[in-house]
Order: C-alpha cells, then structure tokens, then sequence
C-alpha cells in the first residue's frame, strides 16, 4: 500500500520552528516510503483563520523544498469550502442517534482552541428528552455533542507506543457542532483525512489526546483509520511551547537568518536524524529519514538559534 500523508495547517499565522519541525516529519516519512502528501487547508475557524496565512505557508514550504501532490491552492481542499462533507457525516451520526443538543454556554467558542482537551463527563444536556430538547432549543440555538460509548479505546502510535483514553471518563461527550453553525476540528479532521484517503497521520503530540476522540468517529462512521505519528513539540528556553500568537521564531525571522539548507540541518539535528546541524537538503534527508531516531520527547530550543533580543523577550 503506498502511504499517503498530509500537511494540515490552520492558517492563524505564521508558521513557526514547530509547525516546521512537524511538517518536515510528516513529509520525510511520506517521501522515504515513496508516497504522497496532502495539503489540506483548516479554516474552519473565521475569526481567527486568514487566507493570506495559507498563501504564505504554501510559499513557505516551498522555499524550504517541502511539496505535496494534492491540495494546497485548490478550493476543495480547504475546510471552510468542505461543509457539506461535515453535515453528511453529522447527519450519519445523528441517525444513529450519537448526537445530542447541549445548551451549555461555555462550549460555544470551542473551535478557537482545537487543542485543549475539554473533559466532561456529565454534561446534563445529555439526559434530555426530545421534548425537552426541543422546548429548549426554541429559546436558544444549541451546540451538538457525539456520545462516546464506556470502552477505552487504545492505539499504538508509531513514535509514542501504547496509548489509551477511557473515553467516558477521560473526555466524555464531546462537541462536533458549534451553535453558531461551525464544524468542530474534530469531525472535520477524520471526515477529511477519510475522504482525502490519508493512512498516516504525522502532527504534535499535544493532538495526542485528542486522538481516541478521532478513533471512535471512525468507528461511528464505518470509517478506516489511518496510523498515528505524534511528534514531540519545541519549546522555548523558558520551558513554554512555541506559538503563532507569540510570534515565536516565526517563518519570517528563520528566513532572514538561514538559508533553507541550513535550517533543515537545524531541524535535521533536533530531529535526531543527524549529529550536527550541517546544511542539507529536503531530499537527501528523505533517503536516509529513520523513525527509529526522533525522540519522543519535547525538545528545548538551543538557545544559539535566537537572538539577543528574542531570549531577552523569552526569559
Ligand atoms: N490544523 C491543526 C493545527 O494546525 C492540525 C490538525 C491535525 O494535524 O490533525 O494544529
């Protein structure tokens, strides 16, 4: 089976060192294999997501020598032009009566951080009759939760080993509908890694945990899952992880410093694949790419790579 393997960036900034260190993984491993990589676009979110983001991100990858076969400028492969994808797969759930309203408020801005792992296990919403819910819903537009079934589901991700959730416990019913009418990153990101016919998964470990919540969509939706590659995240010198909102050696700066063949050895070297960080190529490094090497761990950012000015900002 040849492997497909995807770039899925949320156009909310520019990208910095650790969305880099991940892309790089994803499309190494795709390109020892000899498969190919999807470029998926993830602006599901309005407010935060701008297209000017994404045009840089394309052009930033390609300065560094990082391609993909599918996506990237075309439409279809945008999430914000994918919402008739999203219903279908909802209404699919609904049928099965996995969803269910809920007229909690804090659930509301949910989409604006996909990455936080929201645990309720009791959302009371769940114990609405339909009568209830209807009574309720012509006050005030509800949200929609998946009901996850009292089993734990576990995976062997390639980089991380065995990982488990129990999923009523550890997570509980989770959110796919936004009352404002957005789709959660959730249902988006298995409905299209399903329809884009993705079998491996590279990102950052921090969507580790939201990986069970991806496994039992799935398995809601008679869905093939893909293999799963968590990688860890860069950190800054203090201790807190790179963002985009912090502009944290951002795309920007990298390129004012480094010539594309220098920061892959950066990357190259904090990826374990060689001991110094000697300038080399996307393709040479996709010959000789072991998975074996890549640590598990988060790394620290070598604090030689900033400048004065940054590492006084940082610490
Ligand atoms: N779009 C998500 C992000 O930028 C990544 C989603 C994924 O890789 O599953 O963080």
């Amino acid at each position: 089976m040849v492997v497909k393997g995807r770039f899925a960036p949320s156009p909310s900034g520019r990208m910095h060192l650790g969305n880099l260190f991940s892309f790089l993984l994803a499309w190494l491993s795709v390109r020892h294999e000899g498969g190919t990589l999807v470029l998926r676009i993830e602006d599901l979110d309005p407010v935060r997501c701008q297209p000017s983001y994404a045009w840089q991100l394309m052009e930033d990858l390609e300065w560094l020598g990082l391609d993909w076969d599918e996506g990237g400028e075309a439409a279809s492969y945008w999430q914000s032009n994918r919402s008739h994808l999203y219903a279908k797969a909802f209404a699919a759930l609904e049928a099965r009566e996995l969803t269910y309203p809920c007229f909690c408020s804090r659930i509301q801005r949910l989409n604006e951080a996909p990455h936080v792992h929201e645990v309720s296990p009791s959302c009371p919403c769940a114990a609405l009759t339909p009568s209830e819910a209807a009574a309720r819903a012509a006050e005030k537009t509800p949200s929609y939760r998946l009901r996850v079934p009292h089993k734990t589901i576990s995976f062997t991700d390639g980089l991380q080993g065995l990982y488990s959730q129990d999923l009523a416990t550890q997570c509980g019913d989770f959110p796919i509908k936004r009352a404002d009418g957005a789709w959660a990153y959730q249902l988006a990101v298995v409905v299209d890694d399903a329809a884009m016919g993705v079998t491996q998964v590279v990102r950052g470990r921090d969507l580790l945990s939201s990986t069970p919540r991806q496994l039992w969509l799935y398995e809601a939706l008679g869905l093939p899952a893909p293999e799963f590659y968590h990688v860890p995240l860069l950190l800054a010198p203090d201790g807190r992880r790179l963002a985009k909102r912090d502009a944290d050696l951002d795309m920007g700066v990298l390129r004012r410093r480094y010539a594309p063949e220098e920061l892959l050895g950066i990357l190259a070297r904090m990826a374990g694949q060689q001991e110094m960080a000697a300038p080399v190529s996307a393709g040479q490094l996709a010959r000789v790419f072991d998975w074996a090497k890549v640590p598990q761990e988060d790394i620290t950012v070598d604090a030689a790579l900033l400048t004065k000015e940054e590492k006084e900002a940082l610490l």
